[in-house]
C-alpha cells in the first residue's frame, strides 16, 4: 500500500474541502485543512479515511481571494512604468541579457525598490510576484502562491528544457540559449513544474541543482515526479549564474548534460 502523502491541485482537489489547495492525500486517505474529523492531524488538518462518507462542507466567505491583490494588474503596472534603461543596466549587472529579463516580465516596483518576477501557476497565469532588492533580499509581494518563473514564449516543440532555482538563474539559463524553467527555490512546485512541461511540450529536462545538500535533495524530488526523461546537472559554481558569468556557454552546459545517462526512460 503506498501511504506516501500528496497536495491536492486544481486537477485533484481535496475529496473532503474540494479546494485545490492546502489539503493532502494518500491512498487511502485525506488530510483535509478545513474540515474537521475525530482525527486531528499533526499538521493542524484532519484525517478523513476515504472509505468513510464525505462530510458536508460548508464554505467560509472568501475573505482570502478578497483580500488577495490581482497580481497580474499589479505587475501590468509595474512593468508598463519601467524604464528601459533601468532593465538594462539591471541585466548588465546581473550579466543576463536584457531580452530574456524581459521574456521573464521583470518590473521595477517602485513601492517595493525591489525588481518583480511575475510567478505563474500550472496554466501558466500569473498567482504572485516574486521580489528582488538589488542586494540580493527575496520576498514576495503578500498574499502570493509559490509559481514558477517563465517565458511566455516556447518553441513548439521544445527538445530539452533546464529547470533551474530562481528567477535569476533561469535569466542565466536563457541568456546562454536554453529553454528554461525556474522555481523560487530549490524544493516545492513539483506539480507546477510538471504540469507545465506537459503544457509547453517538453520532451526532456535537466535540472540544475546548486551545490548543496539541500539543492541535491530538492532535484532528487522533483525528479521523482517528473514524467519525462530527466537529468539532474551540478554546475562546478555556486550556482548556474556564477557557471554563466564565468564564461560557460551553451556548448559548454551540453556537454557537462552529455556525461549523464537521461533517466526515466
Ligand atoms: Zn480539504
Amino acid at each position: 500500500m503506498n501511504n506516501e502523502w500528496l497536495r491536492v491541485s486544481r486537477y485533484n482537489p481535496c475529496r473532503i474541502c474540494h479546494k485545490p489547495d492546502w489539503c493532502g492525500y494518500s491512498e487511502t486517505a485525506a488530510c483535509c485543512m478545513r474540515v474537521k474529523s475525530d482525527s486531528p492531524a499533526r499538521n493542524g488538518g484532519w484525517i478523513h479515511r476515504l472509505s468513510d462518507p464525505i462530510p458536508d462542507y460548508h464554505r467560509p466567505p472568501p475573505r482570502d481571494d478578497v483580500l488577495r491583490p490581482c497580481f497580474y494588474t499589479l505587475w501590468r503596472v509595474w512593468r508598463d512604468k519601467t524604464d528601459p534603461g533601468l532593465l538594462d543596466e539591471y541585466a548588465k549587472a546581473l550579466v543576463v541579457s536584457e531580452q530574456v529579463l524581459n521574456d521573464l516580465g521583470a518590473a521595477w516596483a517602485p513601492e517595493h525598490g525591489a525588481w518583480a518576477f511575475p510567478m505563474r501557476d500550472s496554466a501558466g497565469k500569473i498567482d504572485g510576484i516574486r521580489l528582488r532588492a538589488d542586494s540580493g533580499r527575496k520576498w514576495a509581494v503578500t498574499g502570493s502562491h509559490q509559481g514558477v518563473f517563465m517565458s511566455l514564449t516556447w518553441p513548439s516543440a521544445t527538445d530539452i528544457a533546464l529547470i533551474c532555482e530562481g528567477p535569476t538563474d533561469t535569466a542565466a539559463a536563457m541568456s546562454i540559449g536554453f529553454m528554461a524553467i525556474g522555481r523560487p527555490s530549490c524544493l516545492g512546485c513539483e506539480r507546477h513544474i510538471s504540469d507545465i512541461i506537459k503544457l509547453v511540450a517538453v520532451r526532456r529536462v535537466v535540472i540544475v541543482a546548486d551545490n548543496d545538500g539541500p539543492g541535491l535533495a530538492g532535484a532528487n524530488k522533483l525528479a521523482g515526479q517528473l514524467k519525462v526523461p530527466w537529468k539532474i546537472i551540478v554546475p562546478p559554481t555556486k550556482d548556474l549564474r556564477a557557471w554563466v558569468r564565468m564564461g560557460a556557454t551553451k556548448a559548454l552546459v551540453e556537454c557537462v548534460i552529455n556525461q549523464m545517462l537521461w533517466r526515466n526512460i
